[in-house]
């Protein structure tokens, strides 16, 4: 591709249920420009899907920044909106098929069975389109730029309205047969648990997202114990949010800080799980809970030394935060955007 040269400066999307966020990334891994919107509420636009047109436009602004870039540019960039055009990359969460379409999402439902790929293939100026699970995208981004480079066996957790995973076994993204590897949010661990926005019951999701710290924190808003949480939301019950959890915990609120030890053992019981399966070298969390940083890490930690099999004889698995923070999905887009296949080798130098 590219007559061997550098890699052309591409487009990424990360598609989530309250925002798309993309990136114009360079050959090198910097970000040349970043822009985001509201993910529409409604479906069917009077043109084409809501959620598509709102890709549209993020891609056109990220499409102007990128030739502004690239006018400044010593070199290497040839194609910022010439006569190559952009690969373009989107992650979207759920069960994206391997033609890019997304068959099931129970965080984006009103984008159910739209065809991404046949339609960000029509947007001026792309040359070529590449739809991938979001959680995926997040782990190449993590793997190619991240806490996971370098790294033959690595796990991508998101932690945000939902859970997503992405994997990396012997070097190489895992897919699965049909596109629908690493749905690791809707493994379930209690049985009869929780009503899970995929028709199940008891899936991973409903306990360590922030959904889950929701959750929590009602249950401990009815048992008296978060008053001081309730006091950040003006003492409104129904205007408590995850935040304001971890905003009470980093002020040394023990109400708080139980709620959290709770989460970190809902996160580590399903990461025992993937480690149990997987052996990675490096587990990494990302999504918007990882906002709250170590008052997340460290109960996760504390609660995996335990759950783990093995705990206190194997050698440690790294849990790290993402590097590549809320970027990682969007980055991850772009860096698969750069290959003709969604299973090329990174370590292979093939993106
Ligand atoms: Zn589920």
């Amino acid at each position: 591709m590219n007559g061997g040269g550098p890699v052309p400066v591409t487009i990424g999307v990360d598609v989530g249920g309250t925002k798309v966020l993309g990136v114009a990334l360079d050959h090198e891994g910097k970000v040349l420009g970043e822009a985001r919107a509201p993910t529409p509420a409604g479906g069917h636009g009077p043109g084409m899907h809501a959620v598509l047109a709102t890709i549209a436009d993020v891609v056109d602004r990220l499409a102007a920044t990128a030739e502004l870039t690239a006018a400044g540019s010593a070199g290497g960039v040839d194609n910022a909106g010439g006569h190559g055009g952009f690969p373009l990359g989107a992650g979207v969460p759920g069960l994206v098929d391997s033609e890019g379409r997304l068959l099931f999402a129970p965080n984006l439902p009103r984008a159910e069975g739209v065809d991404f790929a046949g339609g960000l293939a029509g947007l001026g100026g792309v040359s070529r389109v590449v739809v991938d699970n979001d959680a995926t995208c997040a782990m190449v981004g993590e793997w190619r730029y991240g806490s996971a480079a370098g790294v033959a066996n690595a796990v991508m957790v998101t932690l945000g309205t939902g859970i997503g995973g992405g994997l990396v076994v012997n070097g190489k993204v895992v897919h699965g047969a049909k596109g629908f590897a690493g749905e690791v949010g809707h493994m379930v661990i209690f049985p009869d648990g929780r009503a899970c926005s995929c028709g199940q019951r008891g899936c991973w999701e409903c306990y360590a997202s922030g959904t889950g710290l929701g959750r929590l924190a009602e249950e401990a808003l009815d048992g008296g114990r978060l008053d001081g949480v309730l006091a950040l939301a003006g003492g409104v019950r129904s205007a408590v949010r995850p935040e304001h959890v971890t905003q009470a915990a980093a002020e040394g609120d023990r109400g708080a800080l139980e709620v959290l030890d709770e989460l970190g053992w809902w996160i580590a019981l399903g990461l025992s799980n993937l480690i149990a399966v997987l052996d990675p070298e490096v587990v990494v969390l990302g999504g918007g809970l990882m906002q709250a940083g170590d008052l997340v890490l460290a109960p996760t930690r504390r609660s995996l030394a335990r759950l783990l099999e093995g705990g206190q004889r194997r050698p440690g698995v790294g849990l790290l935060p993402a590097a590549l923070g809320e970027l990682a999905g969007a980055v991850g887009a772009a860096v698969l955007a750069r290959g003709t296949t969604r299973d090329m080798v990174v370590q292979g130098g093939a993106y």
